[in-house]
C-alpha cells in the first residue's frame, strides 16, 4: 500500500518557506494583557483616525434594511461617488475590499512567477508580502539615508523581468512624498508604476492626473485613514483604461460589502466635516512634531501623512516602545535592520498627543 502523503508534501512549497506576515494586535488583546479598559488605550501604532468616522456612516448602517441582498458587482453607483470625489471618470476607478485588495489584485494581474517588483525599503510591507505570494522576485532598492528613493537605483535595477515598481507617496513609514519628477522617471521604463497615495488626504499632493497621460501608472487611494474608515475595508485605484478593463476580469464580483459602500455615500455626504477632522489631524502633526523634537529622546522626521517616524536617539526603540506600552500607549517599532532604533507615531487628537508626552517626558527623565 501506498504511504498517505503528509500534508506538508501538499502545500506549496514558496507558502510553507514565506515569513509570516506579522499583524498588528486589535485594542481589546492589548487592553486585556495590560488590565485596564479598552478606552484606556493610546493607539498610535496603526495611523487610524482617531476622531472616528462621520456619525453619518453609523446612522446609514443601522437605519439600512437590505443587507440580505448582494451588492452591485459593477460598483456603479460607488465608482460614480469616488470618481466624483477623486475627479476622474467613472471608467477609470475600481474599489476594493481596502486598498490592500488592490495591491493584491494588480499582483495577479501582472506577475507569473519569477518576475520582478521593486520596492523601496523602509515601505509599506503589503508590496512584498503580496508579490511574495504570486511567485515574484522581490528587488528591494533602498531608500538614501533621507528616506528619498534613489531613482538612479532603480532604474538601473529594471530588467526585462521588470513588471511593477511601488512606491507609496507619502512612504509609509517615512512621511515623505515622492517628487512628480521621480515619478515620471520611472514611468519611462517599461515597468507599470503603482503609486500608493493611501495618505494624500493628509498630503495635498498627487500624481493622479498623470493617468491621463501614461498607460503604465496606477494610483492607489484609500478611506481607512482620512475617512476613518478602515475596519470596513474600502479602497480605490485609478487606473488606465487597458488596466482596468483586465482587472475586471479577475476581481471577486462581490468584492466590496454593502456596509462599506453606505459608508463612503455618507462620508461624501459629510465631506465638510471630515475636511475639518483633516485639518485638525495636520494642525496635530505640527504640534506633535515640535514636542518631539524638543525632548532630547527622539529625532522625529518631517511628515505629510498622519504618523511622525522617528529615531530613537538615547534609548533602545524595542524598551521605549515597552515603556509606552506598559502605560497603555501603542506605537508602531520596527525590528529591521534599516529601521532598528525606529519607531513611528500615529498623529491622534491633542488629548491622544498630551499622553503620550507625559509617557516620553517621565522615560527622558531616566
Ligand atoms: C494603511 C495603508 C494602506 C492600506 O489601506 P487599506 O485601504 O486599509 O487596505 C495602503 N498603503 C499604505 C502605504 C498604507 O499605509
Amino acid at each position: 500500500m501506498e504511504e498517505t502523503p503528509t500534508l506538508s508534501e501538499l502545500f506549496r512549497p514558496d507558502i510553507e518557506s514565506l515569513e509570516e506576515y506579522v499583524p498588528i494586535e486589535p485594542t481589546e488583546v492589548l487592553a486585556a494583557r495590560l488590565g485596564i479598559p479598552a478606552s484606556d488605550i493610546v493607539k498610535l501604532d496603526a495611523n487610524e483616525n482617531l476622531y472616528g468616522c462621520s456619525l453619518r456612516v453609523q446612522e446609514a448602517l443601522s437605519s439600512f434594511d437590505r443587507y440580505h441582498i448582494y451588492p452591485d458587482p459593477n460598483q456603479r453607483e460607488l465608482r460614480e461617488l469616488l470618481a466624483g470625489y477623486a475627479g476622474f471618470s467613472p471608467e477609470k476607478i475600481l474599489a476594493g475590499s481596502g486598498s490592500d485588495e488592490l495591491i493584491d489584485l494588480v499582483m495577479r494581474l501582472f506577475i507569473v512567477p519569477g518576475d520582478e517588483v521593486i520596492v523601496c525599503p523602509p515601505t509599506f510591507g503589503m508590496y512584498s508580502w503580496s508579490a511574495r505570494l504570486c511567485g515574484a522576485r522581490v528587488v528591494a532598492v533602498p531608500r538614501d539615508e533621507r528616506f528619498q528613493v534613489d531613482v538612479e537605483r532603480v532604474l538601473a535595477a529594471v530588467t526585462d523581468r521588470t513588471k511593477l515598481i511601488f512606491l507609496a507617496s507619502p512612504n509609509n513609514p517615512t512621511g515623505n512624498l515622492v517628487p512628480l519628477s521621480d515619478v515620471v522617471r520611472l514611468l519611462q521604463t517599461r515597468a507599470v508604476v503603482v503609486v500608493d497615495e493611501a495618505y494624500y488626504e493628509f498630503a495635498g499632493s498627487t500624481v493622479a492626473p498623470l493617468v491621463e497621460e501614461f498607460p503604465n501608472l496606477i494610483v492607489l487611494r484609500s478611506l481607512s485613514k482620512w475617512a476613518g474608515l478602515a475596519g470596513l475595508r474600502i479602497g480605490y485605484g485609478i487606473f488606465p483604461k487597458e488596466i482596468v478593463d483586465q482587472l475586471w476580469k479577475i476581481k471577486q464580483p462581490y468584492n466590496v460589502n454593502v456596509a462599506a459602500q453606505l459608508a463612503v455615500r455618507a462620508t461624501l455626504e459629510d465631506l465638510d466635516y471630515l475636511k475639518q477632522v483633516i485639518h485638525r489631524i495636520r494642525l496635530e502633526r505640527g504640534r506633535l512634531f515640535r514636542q518631539l523634537r524638543k525632548l532630547n529622546l527622539l529625532s522625529p522626521y518631517p511628515s505629510d501623512a498622519n504618523f511622525i517616524l522617528c529615531k530613537v536617539v538615547r534609548a533602545s526603540a524595542r524598551s521605549l516602545k515597552q515603556w509606552l506600552e506598559n502605560r497603555g500607549i501603542f506605537v508602531r517599532y520596527f525590528d529591521t535592520p534599516q529601521l532598528k532604533d525606529y519607531i513611528r507615531i500615529s498623529v491622534g487628537r491633542p488629548e491622544d498627543t498630551d499622553k503620550l508626552m507625559k509617557a516620553l517626558l517621565e522615560a527622558a527623565a531616566l
